[in-house]
C-alpha cells in the first residue's frame, strides 16, 4: 500500500476527537512527517493536555479557526519553524455541531456554525496558501497528491444536498448548511488551487464515537476514532487529480454533492 510522504502537516482541532487521533496515527505511521503542527484553539487549556500524552510531542500552536488574528499568528509560528520550506498538508478538522431544528435555530447559531465550519477552513487555506504553494513548487512529483501539497477539509455526508433525506431525522440545520458551504468551498478551492499544484478534497469520516456525536444523543455512531482515522489515512496517499474537488468517505467512496 502507498504511504503518505508528506514532510510537513498542519491540523486544526487536534486536542481531542478525530484531530487528536489523526496526530497520533500520523506520528506512529511508517513515515511520520518531520513536522506535525497540531493546532487547537486553547493550547494551555485542560482539554489540550491530552496532546501531551502523545508518544512524540508534535509542535503545538494556537489556531482558533473562528479568529483571523489567531490564524495569522499561527502562520508566523509555522513559517519560523519551517525555515523556508513549504507545508505539504493542511487538514481542516475543527468543527462544531448543535442539535438545532428549523424551529429552534436562530441567526446567532447559524453564524457561529458558519464561522467555524466554513469560514475557518477558508481563512486557514488563504493564510497557509503561500506555504502550500511553496511545497508544491519544491516537489518533483508529477500531478496532485497529499504528499506534495493538499488541503483536506473534514466535512460530512450531512453537507451533501443529494443525501439529505436519508439522515434528516437529525435536522442539525446550522451544521448541515455550514458543511454544505464547506463542500462548495472545497470545489472552488480545487478549481482555483489545482493549477498551482494543490489537491483539495472533502472527507466524511463516517459516524464516529466522539464528543460531537455524544452531543447529538441520538446519532448512530458505529465507528471508533481508530477505525475512521485509519481509513482516512489509508486513502490520503492514493488521492490524485481525479479526486480533487470531490467529497469522499473514510473508505474512499465518492459521496454525491
Ligand atoms: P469533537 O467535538 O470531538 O472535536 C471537535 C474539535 O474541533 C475539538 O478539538 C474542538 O476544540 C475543535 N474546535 C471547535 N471549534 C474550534 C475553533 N473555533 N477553532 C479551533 N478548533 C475548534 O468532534 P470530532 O472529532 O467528531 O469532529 C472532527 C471533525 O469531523 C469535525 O469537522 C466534524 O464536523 C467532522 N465529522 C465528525 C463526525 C463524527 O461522527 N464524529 C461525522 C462527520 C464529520 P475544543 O476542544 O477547543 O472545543
Amino acid at each position: 500500500m502507498a504511504a503518505l510522504r508528506a514532510r510537513t502537516v498542519l491540523l486544526t482541532g487536534s486536542n481531542r476527537g478525530l484531530g487528536l487521533e489523526l496526530v497520533r496515527q500520523l506520528l506512529g505511521g511508517p513515515r511520520p512527517p518531520a513536522w506535525i503542527f497540531a493546532t487547537c484553539r486553547d493550547p494551555e487549556g485542560p482539554r489540550a493536555q491530552v496532546s501531551a500524552r502523545l508518544p512524540l510531542p508534535p509542535a503545538p500552536a494556537e489556531a482558533n479557526v473562528a479568529d483571523p488574528t489567531a490564524i495569522t499568528n499561527a502562520v508566523k509560528i509555522v513559517e519560523a519553524k519551517l525555515s523556508g520550506t513549504g507545508l505539504n498538508l493542511l487538514i481542516n478538522n475543527a468543527g462544531i455541531y448543535a442539535p438545532v431544528t428549523l424551529d429552534t435555530v436562530d441567526s446567532e447559531e447559524m453564524i457561529r456554525a458558519y464561522k467555524t465550519n466554513a469560514v475557518g477552513p477558508l481563512l486557514m487555506a488563504q493564510a497557509f496558501l503561500p506555504l502550500l504553494k511553496k511545497a508544491a513548487r519544491e516537489s518533483t512529483d508529477k500531478g496532485l497528491s497529499c504528499s506534495k501539497a493538499a488541503i483536506v477539509n473534514i466535512s460530512t455526508v450531512m453537507g451533501s444536498i443529494e443525501r439529505t433525506a436519508e439522515s434528516f431525522f437529525k435536522p442539525v440545520i446550522s451544521y448541515r448548511c455550514s458543511k454544505a458551504a464547506l463542500n462548495m468551498l472545497t470545489k472552488c478551492q480545487a478549481l482555483t488551487y489545482g493549477e498551482t499544484g494543490i489537491l483539495c478534497v472533502a472527507l466524511h469520516p463516517g459516524w464516529v464515537k466522539t464528543d460531537m456525536v455524544s452531543v447529538c444523543g441520538y446519532c448512530p455512531a458505529d465507528l471508533t476514532v481508530d477505525t475512521s482515522v485509519r481509513g482516512m489515512l489509508s486513502i490520503l496517499p492514493i488521492l490524485s487529480e481525479k479526486h480533487s474537488g470531490s467529497l469522499l468517505n473514510w473508505e474512499g467512496k465518492v459521496i454525491p454533492w
